[in-house]
């Protein structure tokens, strides 16, 4: 997909008897010759969509690793029909998340991106931004987390290094790894939200969390809380949220993740009124384009990961 300078990390691994070839498409299999897909016996793929009818021109295929987490990507019917395993790489850049997840919610609590928007604008003044209730010290919040799994769990330790007091609704995790992380369980979402000034989502998308966290639910946040996503942009209904900012119950919110990325025409009202930068969401709303696993560290586990997995079908 050309997003690696060069394939050094895969050709290592896979060893001499295989051969790494990069397909430079941009933004479809169908990109690339037929000639260069005659020759594959695994291929990897970060954002591409892999369809029956272009599994169909992979005569040899074996195995398609997809680099990232979820299947959705890929005809996995077409695939097993042929025998053709499929994989995926469920963790990866699970400290990147994590940090992500708090520096949201800490850059919104202490009004970074207050201070920051201002310093555009005509008064520069500190007065001019003082006071607001999106401000807090951190030690006096509750931070709540939706889903204690490997982010989940990163976020729990360093929303803890903050002074934040930390709670968690997750109905999987069995009891006492809660314990070890020294935070406490909500039994229900609503006990969570109850308590939670930060709330940060950290399950995954599923047909249970598909808008898990609506209009009633915010509105059981308390006042002034703040909200950050960097899940999966279908958990968090943004037209409620948009709602809860402008009528003043929330204070803020993070987004890594929108319903759908990249945002289409027309665009969720809360896009629209942060691009047009209307007043009343000044220093109140962060948006990043899905991007908080990002780190060369966390590409390089990404590639080998990937191939190793790869190596494991077409090599052992
Ligand atoms: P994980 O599988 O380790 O943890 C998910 C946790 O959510 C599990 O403990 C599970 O029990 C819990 N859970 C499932 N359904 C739940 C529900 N209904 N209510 C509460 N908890 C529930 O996953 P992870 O590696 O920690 O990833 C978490 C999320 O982060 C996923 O949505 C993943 O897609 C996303 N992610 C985002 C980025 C990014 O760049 N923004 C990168 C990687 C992963």
């Amino acid at each position: 997909e050309g997003l690696y300078p060069d394939t050094q990390i895969e050709q290592e691994i896979l060893g001499p008897g295989v051969r790494v070839i990069r397909g430079n498409a941009r933004s479809s299999l169908a990109e690339l010759p037929d000639e260069m897909l005659a020759e594959v016996d695994g291929l990897m793929t970060l954002r591409m969509w892999v369809p029956a009818e272009q599994i169909a021109r992979f005569p040899k295929l074996k195995v398609v690793v997809r680099m990232g987490v979820g299947y959705d990507r890929v005809d996995r019917v077409a695939c097993a029909a042929r025998g053709i395993l499929v994989a995926n790489l469920p963790d990866y850049g699970t400290q990147e998340v994590a940090e992500f997840a708090v520096l949201l919610a800490v850059a919104l609590r202490r009004g970074l991106t207050l201070y920051h928007d201002t310093q555009r604008g005509p008064n520069p003044a500190p007065w001019a931004v003082m006071p607001s209730a999106i401000v807090r010290r951190q030690e006096v919040q509750s931070f709540g987390i939706i889903g204690l799994g490997r982010i989940g769990s990163a976020a729990a330790l360093r929303a803890k290094a903050f002074g934040y007091r930390v709670v968690f609704y997750d109905p999987y995790q069995p009891n006492g790894w809660d314990r070890a992380l020294g935070i406490q369980r909500a039994r229900t979402l609503e006990e969570l939200l109850a308590q939670s000034d930060v709330l940060s989502i950290h399950c995954p998308l599923t047909r249970h969390t598909r808008g898990l966290v609506g209009e009633r639910e915010l509105r059981l946040l308390p006042k002034d809380a703040v909200v950050v996503n960097t899940a999966r942009g279908p958990i968090l209904d943004i037209d409620a949220l948009a709602r809860c900012l402008k009528d003043g119950h929330l204070a803020g919110a993070g987004l890594d993740v929108i319903p759908v990325e990249p945002p289409v025409e027309p665009v969720p009202e809360l896009l629209r009124a942060y691009r047009a930068q209307e007043e009343w969401l000044r220093g109140r709303l962060i948006i990043t384009p899905h991007i908080a696993f990002h780190s060369p560290e966390a590409w390089r586990d990404i590639r080998v990961k990937g191939v190793e997995t790869m190596r494991d079908v077409l090599v052992e």
